[in-house]
């Protein structure tokens, strides 16, 4: 499941009156067979029932959904599942549910708003540790898909039986130019299963491993967009084990991601100093996603934004309280919105890309929000 892709789709739901239920749950079991979230949950429910008592239509949905999204956690989860979110919305023409389930436990959490609350979602996947590895010699490769600390999925190739063998009465010059033929045409397989792979599964980091040589081979065969996802080479015995696999390029994915996180804050800040396509703060990056700049948005996972709106005439989002008139276009009516979530769906619909920052003490000194610019 590529869940990139499914967090895009909640991105681009349409926002409507109708409340959207987004709920976040640790469903780790505890050892009295209690659910740890079982207290969260229900004082959440309390409030609910509250806010949506006598609302007509709207209590009347919110509780179709909340039913349907109790039914799922009696008989829907996985026993390895230690996490859950789920999304739902429920109208008389059509109903929106959607469930996902992770190995690793979410924080808890259940908001209602007009569209699905899908932060949460993108820090979790953005620190998901998701990556492939490749490891490979002459004869054989074998895929590993890694995410949330194990192995999701294992693809092997074999060199095929018949190009194994040579054929005796050749000349040596010819032997040698079908031999080079012949692996040249592997690693080409090779590459090709890789790239398939990332692309379906939505995978955006490369580690190439196996003896020197034949990494320098493909290193040079890859296509551009695929060269630019290869986080590391590494030496590795095609030989060993998968746990071993797991450990060893686990450290080297953790050291690259923490890397990347402060080469994302060094482009902002040099962006910052020269005044050129960077932009820091609440109300400077509602400006820049307002008129369509925004290359890549940067977020602190601890950000937390003042009051927002939305206009219904143009659109637009602006910073501070639901006034009378819209700043841009002076009239309609003002919405308000969770300006955090609408950031960062709005990036996300907008087909730029979300980094979240864990912890950085000069970027939350700044605001804890901010964007690289496609231009200016
Ligand atoms: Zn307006």
């Amino acid at each position: 499941m590529n869940l990139h892709k499914r967090t895009r789709e909640l991105a681009a739901v349409e926002p409507s009156d109708t409340p959207f239920l987004s709920l976040y749950l640790n469903t780790r079991g505890t050892e009295s067979g209690k659910r740890q979230y079982d207290t969260f949950l229900k004082n959440r429910l309390i409030f609910f029932q509250k806010e949506f008592a006598d609302s007509g239509e709207k209590e009347k949905s919110f509780q179709k959904s909340w039913r349907q999204i109790a039914r799922y956690l009696e008989q829907g989860l996985e026993r390895q599942s230690n996490g859950v979110a789920l999304f739902c919305r429920s109208q008389p023409d059509n109903d929106f549910f959607l469930t996902l389930q992770f190995p690793l436990p979410l924080e808890n959490r259940f908001v209602v708003d007009s569209v699905p609350h899908i932060f949460p979602m993108v820090h979790f996947l953005d620190n998901s540790h998701h990556y492939m590895v490749m490891i490979s010699d002459s004869e054989k490769a074998k895929i590993f898909e890694i995410q949330f600390g194990g192995i999701k999925d294992i693809q092997q190739i074999e060199k095929p039986e018949d190009e194994k063998s040579f054929r005796g009465e050749w000349t040596q010059m010819h032997y040698q130019n079908w031999k080079k033929h012949q692996t040249k045409k592997f690693i080409k397989q090779k590459i090709r299963t890789l790239a398939d792979l990332m692309q379906r599964n939505g995978v955006g980091h490369l580690i190439l491993a196996g003896d020197d040589v034949m990494v320098a081979q493909i290193k040079k065969e890859l296509p551009k967009w695929l060269q630019e996802m290869v986080v590391d080479f590494t030496r590795l015995d095609a030989r060993i084990d998968e746990h071993q696999i797991l450990r060893q390029t686990l450290e080297t994915f953790a050291d690259f991601e923490q890397a990347e996180d402060i080469d994302t804050l060094m482009s902002l800040r040099r962006e910052l100093l020269i005044d050129g396509l960077g932009v820091m703060g609440t109300e400077r990056t509602v400006e820049a996603l307002n008129s369509g700049k925004i290359d890549q948005l940067i977020a602190a996972t601890e950000y937390e934004a003042p009051l927002g709106w939305r206009c219904e005439s143009c659109d637009l989002l602006g910073v501070g309280a639901t006034g009378e008139r819209c700043q841009y276009c002076g009239q309609g009516s003002l919405n308000e919105v969770n300006l955090k979530e609408e950031i960062a769906r709005r990036t996300l619909l907008s087909g730029a890309s979300v980094e979240t920052i864990v912890h950085n003490v000069w970027f939350m000194r700044q605001g804890g929000v901010g964007a690289l610019l496609r231009y200016k």
